[in-house]
């Protein structure tokens, strides 16, 4: 079983929200039952065979897309829950830089820095981390930006639901990249 996302599908809801990386087998299930409205990418990803029809003798064949636009109501709105933030997403929003000397590290040298401390009730979330080598965010230590006359060199943000997805995505293939690309807000760092 792959898990990159490079051989997984972006199930989408009719408007074109982003909903899941799913399986190519779960695509096919949705396939079969006949929710897919709508489907995109370059071409298909895999082409699965089922059985064989009595009357025409033709195999039925389900070619699946990488991505797909499934009909039904999703069970959460999305646009009412921020992303999780991670570790990995944090890093990559913030493209490996470093919130307060600006140079670039790799995710074994970077830190997920509290802007307001989380000793002094600094929240885990998007608008108070930001991606930190270890120097800096231990010269900053228990002390905001402004105590610490460290000021921020860019300023954190709640990535948009197709931000997320491109966070989230290991190994993306091109058309399912550029598809959320083209959708990502104005002022997106993932532009
Ligand atoms: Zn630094």
């Amino acid at each position: 079983m792959l898990s990159d996302t490079h051989q997984h599908v972006l199930q989408l809801d009719l408007l074109g929200t982003p909903q899941a990386w799913i399986s190519v087998e779960q695509a096919a299930v949705h396939h079969a039952s006949g929710t897919v409205v709508w489907v995109d990418g370059d071409g298909p990803l895999r082409t699965l065979r089922g059985g064989w029809n009595a009357v025409t003798g033709r195999q039925s064949a389900i070619e699946v897309f990488p991505i797909i636009a499934v009909g039904g109501h999703s069970r959460i709105n999305l646009f009412d829950v921020a992303p999780a933030v991670t570790r990995r997403k944090l890093f990559q929003r913030d493209r490996h830089t470093c919130a307060y000397c600006s140079q670039r590290f790799a995710d074994r040298d970077l830190q997920c820095e509290h802007i307001v401390p989380a000793s002094r009730g600094g929240p885990w979330s998007w608008m108070n981390l930001v991606a930190a080598c270890g120097a800096c965010n231990g010269r900053k230590a228990a002390r905001t930006p402004a105590e610490a006359g460290m000021p921020l060199v860019y300023l954190p943000y709640v990535p948009s639901r197709f931000e997320d997805f491109l966070l989230a995505g290991r190994s993306i293939r091109a058309d399912v990249h550029d598809w959320l690309a083209v959708r990502l807000p104005k002022g997106s760092r993932l532009n």
